[in-house]
């Protein structure tokens, strides 16, 4: 990383976060896209005891399906609350009922039906943390006439790189600015079929000249410079970058993010008493993932 470090905001809701950085290495970026990936904790359903299930769908099957909800704590407070609680060893359990039964005729059974009862060994937080399905509308399973579906449903926190179900992204990735050039002027009818193959919409056609009109839309396919490479030649910058982060939901982009580089710091920091403890003699500290 270079000293100057340049970040533009471009996009930040809780669905999803786009920086345009400068200054930044590949390598540090990826480190970021990794850590949001694989090591910021959410909760998930871990284990889920079955009292009665009578649909066509074996314990196993349902209980993955409820692994893969996403689940999101509110307030945000509640969430540092769990994550200083998981970090700290514990299991900081959330516990779920369902009870659904189709009485009359076929019922779906939803997400939303999950009732959240409360914490297993959460000591302290705030007062009221809720826990809830991202969306009540991801159908699990359907119950034909007469059948029951009764369990409950005990989430934990975990990280990514144990099981996928523990992932708070949908997508993470960068990408480098283009670079364009225009090595030689191409007559006007080949400046069309140039500015015509680009799916971005990247060239226009000005008074019979090509030009580089939106630059930002590139991304770097290279489909212009395969067709005309006589004409058009296309590189990048490594130290300018477009960063996108996208959520499932479960906690907003911008703390995936902001939790992504905080759980770095806290490596880098283990890293280096782990390095003065071994100058010292003594045994070096946590081994580091
Ligand atoms: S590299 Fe792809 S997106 Fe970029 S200008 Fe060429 S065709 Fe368009």
């Amino acid at each position: 990383m270079t000293n100057s470090l340049k970040i533009r905001v471009l996009e930040s809701n809780a669905e999803r976060i786009v920086l345009d950085v400068e200054g930044a290495t590949p390598a540090f970026l990826n480190s970021i896209r990794r850590a949001a990936i694989a090591e910021v904790p959410t909760l998930a359903v871990d284990e889920v005891i079955f009292y009665n299930n009578d649909s066509v769908m074996w314990d196993e099957v349902l209980a993955h399906r409820l692994a893969l909800i996403p689940l999101k704590v509110e307030p945000l407070e509640g969430y540092d609350a769990l994550r200083d609680c998981y970090e700290h060893g514990n299991d900081c359990a959330a516990l779920f009922v369902l009870d659904e039964e189709a009485v009359e005729r076929v019922k779906t059974v939803y997400s939303g039906h999950l009732r959240f009862e409360g914490f297993e060994g959460l000591v302290e937080g705030p007062a009221r943390i809720n826990v809830e399905p991202v969306s009540k509308k991801i159908p699990i399973v359907k119950l034909a006439r007469g059948q029951r579906l009764r369990l409950t449903a005990i989430a934990k926190m975990g990280v990514g790189r144990e099981h996928a179900k523990w992932q708070p992204t949908s997508a993470v990735a960068y990408r480098f600015a283009a670079q364009i050039k225009i090595l030689k002027e191409p007559d006007s009818e080949t400046a069309a079929k140039i500015a015509e193959v680009c799916p971005r919409k990247v060239f226009a056609v000005e008074k019979g000249k090509l030009v580089v009109k939106n630059l930002e839309a590139c991304n770097t396919c290279r489909e212009c410079q395969d067709r005309y490479p006589e004409y058009v030649s296309v590189t990048w910058d490594s130290s300018k970058a477009r960063f996108t982060l996208e959520s499932v939901g479960a906690l907003p982009a911008w703390k995936i993010l902001l939790t992504a580089v905080d759980v770095l710091e806290e490596k880098a920091s283990r890293f280096v008493d782990a390095v003065e403890a071994a100058i010292r003699g003594e045994e070096g500290g946590e081994p580091q993932n």
